[in-house]
């Protein structure tokens, strides 16, 4: 879970405008008859041709020699840095960065390593910041093997890395030996929103993957790219986790499916964003971050109503959302229109008018 749910409350109406998460999309009609029509095998002998599919789909897409579809993004994260680190490894992320707060420790549980938080603003680090976290390789310190960014960065506010700050993180990271790695849970609306294509944008970078249970609205998965060789250790990661699969197909065809229809349509999520932030800094008091891609955080603090009491009061008229981090953060995504964008700005603009 990445988000602190609201509480639950019994006599709150149906959720109507669901703002919690892009993890909150329903398989569309479509996509669920592209599901049972999808041909399946066994995945974990290799032989579900749909997920095989969607396998070389996603390598290609990120200009990548093989991929592996994944049960999650948070099982792409694992199984990379279990591929890349020893116990006792060190990894530099953000200080934000869901391999720290939100894996349930993962990293350290089963890999036994150490992640170093690098600061910076709006979930990213600055390339400088990056090298100069980097130290000799003597006995005493840890050895540093990877540097891992998210592309949109979450907590960041859903900001898109530039790509010239990636290459030159690559250029550093390779200087000094070490491995790159993109979490990519939302490479797409970057991709989108940016202009760059997914392949230019993880050029360089040893792994990257995208989540198909977010804002591409597919009930399950993800999927990670990098060399043959890389992947081949992925590969036993997964079986060692668990994640090896067997009629995949079912879901890897709703993952091609939203590759093919809602990809591109992404780009709605982000004009919806941008109308919601409008529309709540037009109301006194509220604090908002300009969106970049399909997430919005904001503070109504300064009008009056604390965060979690907004939250509450939205809930009880049928708007779901979370606080993060001590903002509330609205996410757009497929199951979310205009209309209920300038539905939801009404109601936060009552909360403040009664309070
Ligand atoms: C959601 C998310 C993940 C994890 O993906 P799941 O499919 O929910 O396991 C990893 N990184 C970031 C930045 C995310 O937003």
């Amino acid at each position: 879970m990445h988000y602190t749910p609201a509480p639950p409350d019994p006599k709150a109406p149906p959720v109507r405008i669901n703002l919690l998460s892009d993890t909150q999309t329903k398989p569309t009609p479509a996509m669920r008859e592209a599901m049972a029509k999808a041909e399946v095998g066994d995945e974990q002998v290799g032989d579900d041709p749909t997920t095989n599919e969607l396998n070389a789909r996603v390598a290609d897409l990120l200009g990548k020699e093989a991929a592996v579809f994944m049960p999650s993004g948070t099982m792409c994260n694992v199984a990379a840095t279990l591929a890349y680190c020893r116990p006792g490894d060190e990894i530099l992320a953000h200080a934000t960065a869901h391999i720290i707060a939100r894996e349930g420790g993962a990293h350290a549980a089963l890999g036994g390593f150490q992640i170093t938080p690098l600061p910076g603003d709006d979930g990213q680090f600055a390339p400088e910041t990056f090298r100069a976290a980097l130290h000799p390789r003597t006995r005493y310190q840890p050895l540093q093997v990877l540097v891992s960014v998210e592309q949109t960065a979450n907590i960041g506010g859903g900001t898109i890395w530039k790509k010239a700050a990636l290459d030159e993180i690559v250029r550093i990271a390779k200087a000094h030996g070490l491995a790159t790695h993109m979490d990519g849970a939302r490479l797409l609306n970057a991709t989108v929103a940016s202009g760059i294509s997914p392949r230019d944008m993880t050029a360089g970078w040893d792994s990257a993957w995208i989540d198909f249970s977010k804002g591409l609205g597919a009930p399950i998965g993800g999927a990670i790219a990098g060399s043959r060789a890389f992947i081949d250790d992925v590969w036993r990661w997964k079986q060692r986790l668990g994640g090896s699969m067997r009629q995949s197909g079912v879901a890897a065809a709703a993952c091609i499916h939203a590759l093919a229809h809602h990809v591109e349509r992404l780009a709605d999520d982000h004009a919806n964003a941008r109308a919601l932030a409008r529309g709540l800094s037009q109301i006194n008091g509220v604090e908002v971050q300009a969106p970049e891609t399909n997430l919005v955080f904001f503070k109504p603090d300064g009008a009056g109503v604390a965060g979690d009491r907004m939250v509450a009061e939205l809930r009880k008229r049928g708007v779901m959302l979370a606080m993060m981090d001590g903002r509330i953060r609205a996410c757009t995504h497929l199951d979310v229109t205009a209309a209920m964008i300038d539905e939801a700005i009404g109601h936060v603009r009552d909360i403040v008018r009664a309070a």
